[in-house]
């Protein structure tokens, strides 16, 4: 773990929340990006080294659109940059943590990533990501 990549936000419509946050952030969103797989659209902000990623649902069958209907809009994940996601995959399985897929899969914006249960941290869902070589 080498230190927060982003923030994970659940937004009901990409198109009411970017000019939200491009006011909050003072910043203009540098890309969005559909995950086919996830049923998820994104849009991502950066500020200095940190990275905010909303996440709207592109299906109401997908995890974001359940995700909206039990708890609301919000604070959906924190995604932390790791060096080898493989190794800490491992790493994380020896710890007993309950890894929600057994290999990397694409993510948005060029990541592998992987996402740990919540049911074992706490209630926070986390991402594990590694920029793709
Ligand atoms: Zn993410």
């Amino acid at each position: 773990m080498r230190k927060i990549e982003h923030i994970g936000v659940a937004v009901k419509s990409l198109a009411a929340s970017i000019p939200v946050f491009e006011k909050i952030l003072n910043t203009t969103c540098y890309k969005t990006e559909s995950v086919e797989s996830e049923k998820v659209n994104t849009a991502f902000f950066q500020k200095g080294e940190s990275k905010i990623e909303l996440l709207e649902s592109s299906d109401e069958s997908g995890v974001i659109a359940k995700f909206i209907e039990k708890k609301g809009e919000g604070m959906h994940h924190i995604a932390f940059d790791v060096e080898d996601i493989e190794a800490e995959m491992k790493r994380l399985r020896h710890e007993g943590f309950v890894l929600l897929n057994e290999k990397p899969k694409m993510g948005a914006d060029n990541k592998l990533v992987c996402f740990l249960h919540p049911k074992g941290t706490n209630g926070v869902l986390i991402e594990l990501c590694q920029e793709r070589k």
